[in-house]
């Protein structure tokens, strides 16, 4: 599962409503993240 921060257009691993891969919490400004099947793109520890 992937999860996108709009804001950013960087594509995390993870889901919305949780934890990135690189530990950022979705449930924070939940409204800039959204789910997506579009290959991950960020490149931190845990989601690359
Ligand atoms: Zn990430």
């Amino acid at each position: 599962m992937a999860v996108e921060h709009k804001p950013t257009a960087v594509v995390h691993r993870g889901t919305k409503g949780g934890k990135t891969g690189c530990g950022t919490d979705t449930r924070e400004h939940s409204s800039h993240w959204v789910s997506t099947s579009k290959s991950i793109t960020c490149g931190k520890n845990g989601c690359s």
